[in-house]
């Protein structure tokens, strides 16, 4: 059996025409893992395309099977390399967080849709395709049997492509619901990998530093500090995420920097409580943000701060006062995205609700776009604020500012603020029209 997998690219994100340099990339996971979940007796063949870092050869790809996931920005991409190959008479298989979303959706455009955490399901679905019998939906059992969590073969990856391939994740889902938030749903419940696998894994990768991509890994606090407890004589270095609650665990925030943690993505997303509190998001809060960062900044974590503009609670005044707090704070590495309705959360039907969606083209859903209508400010004022915040935070002023103040991990910090100038620099290029002829193929 010949298998080729695909992740159709963002407008916005892919290598070399779009905004990232390869100092923001690390390399998914998705596609590594479905590779190494096929399951042997099938003897099949696989090919992966990340169209983040390549091209996809599409008159040239030969299979019997083509897989394909993918975000909502990229969702009309896929759809459109699965008509493709479904007219070429290829069987495709959606999955990913948009056909999670959206299944009924997906399924106009895939043979099969499979939904939730696959590794359960996807090799079950490869048996079937094999015996003749694919069904037209693989739903994800609530919970994750972590025996079918692969040992992942990073060799098929290009690695000169990414700054870094030792990704993993210990923690699936998250506990929380904030409005906006997809993984929730996407993720289907709080799941936990047995923490020997999780440091079998990280102590047989090669190099110094590791990256967690698990969503929000602290909100279990007993399981955080056993991870973290047995990855100190790994003497790794790592980057992961973690919540504003992490302010109320002193001792977890030292052991974390004993296990040689150099940086975390925070998602501050608002300085206005208000604005917080009305995404369900009212742990955060926001007048313990400078503590936090500073509590960070003792340890030696640097600090991927995320904000979000056009929440309820926002006005025009909002991207001042988050520039104010991210020069104040030395956020490390701050990151500024559109609030999003993304289709199939709750927060998309309120929207939808209310009349304020402005537009359903997907591959505008990339958190840098406008897409519903704002109540603060006009959807003008906020596309120009967006623009205004990413480009007065990467001023080389602005920079030095904020490095200044957090002299944390500039070994990376440096190269990372380099590339977020140059995506902040090359944002205007990714108007309307551009992002949304980016979902044809
Ligand atoms: S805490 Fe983070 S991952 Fe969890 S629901 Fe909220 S935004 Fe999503």
């Amino acid at each position: 059996m010949r298998i080729t997998l695909i992740l159709p690219r963002v407008g916005i994100y892919r290598y070399k025409t779009g905004a990232f340099l390869k100092y923001l990339r690390y390399s998914p996971l998705t596609l590594v893992s479905l590779a190494s979940m096929i399951p042997e007796e099938l003897h099949a063949t696989v090919e992966i395309y990340d169209e983040g870092v390549e091209g996809v050869p599409k008159a040239s790809i030969q299979a019997d099977l083509v897989g394909i996931t993918a975000i909502t920005g990229a969702s009309r991409r896929a759809y459109a390399y699965a008509d493709y190959f479904r007219n070429r008479g290829i069987p495709v298989v959606m999955g990913g967080v948009h056909a999670t979303l959206m299944p009924e959706e997906a399924a106009l455009h895939a043979d099969s849709v499979v939904t939730g955490p696959a590794y359960e399901t996807w090799p079950r679905l490869l048996k079937d395709f094999k015996a003749g019998t694919l069904k037209k939906f693989y739903h994800a059992p609530d919970k994750i049997d972590f025996k079918h969590v692969p040992d992942i073969d990073r060799t098929i990856l290009q690695k000169k492509n990414f700054i870094s391939v030792n990704i993993t994740q210990a923690v699936f889902g998250c506990p929380n619901s904030c409005d906006f938030c997809v993984t929730p749903i996407a993720c289907q419940g709080y799941h936990h990998r047995p923490v020997a696998d999780v440091v079998r894994e990280i102590g047989g990768m090669k190099g110094k530093y590791v990256t967690f991509v698990d969503p929000s890994p602290i909100e279990k606090v007993s399981y955080a500090l056993e991870l973290y407890r047995a990855m100190i004589p790994l003497g790794k270095r790592w980057l992961g995420l973690a919540t504003t609650r992490l302010l109320d665990h002193p001792e977890l925030m030292d052991v974390m920097h004993e296990s040689g943690c150099k940086g975390l993505l925070i998602g501050f997303e608002s300085l206005s409580q208000q604005s917080v509190s009305g995404i369900k998001k009212g742990f955060n809060r926001t007048k313990d943000y400078l503590r936090l960062a500073r509590e960070l900044h003792d340890r030696g974590i640097a600090i991927n701060g995320c904000f979000v503009h056009g929440l309820d609670g926002d006005g025009p005044d909002c991207f001042k006062r988050t520039l104010d707090f991210v020069l104040e704070a030395g956020i490390d590495l701050p990151r500024f995205t559109v609030c999003t309705p993304f289709p199939g959360t709750d927060f998309f039907n309120k929207m939808e609700k209310s009349d304020r969606i402005l537009s359903r083209d997907w591959s505008l859903y990339d958190a840098q776009h406008v897409v519903f209508k704002p109540v603060g400010m006009t959807v003008q004022q906020l596309e120009e604020g967006h623009r205004w915040i990413w480009d007065k935070a990467y001023t080389v002023a602005s920079i030095t500012k904020r490095l200044t103040r957090s002299m944390t991990f500039l070994e990376y910090a440096i190269l990372a603020n380099i590339g977020y100038r140059y995506y902040a620099k090359a944002l205007p290029r990714f108007h309307n029209n551009a992002v949304s002829k980016d979902g044809e193929i």
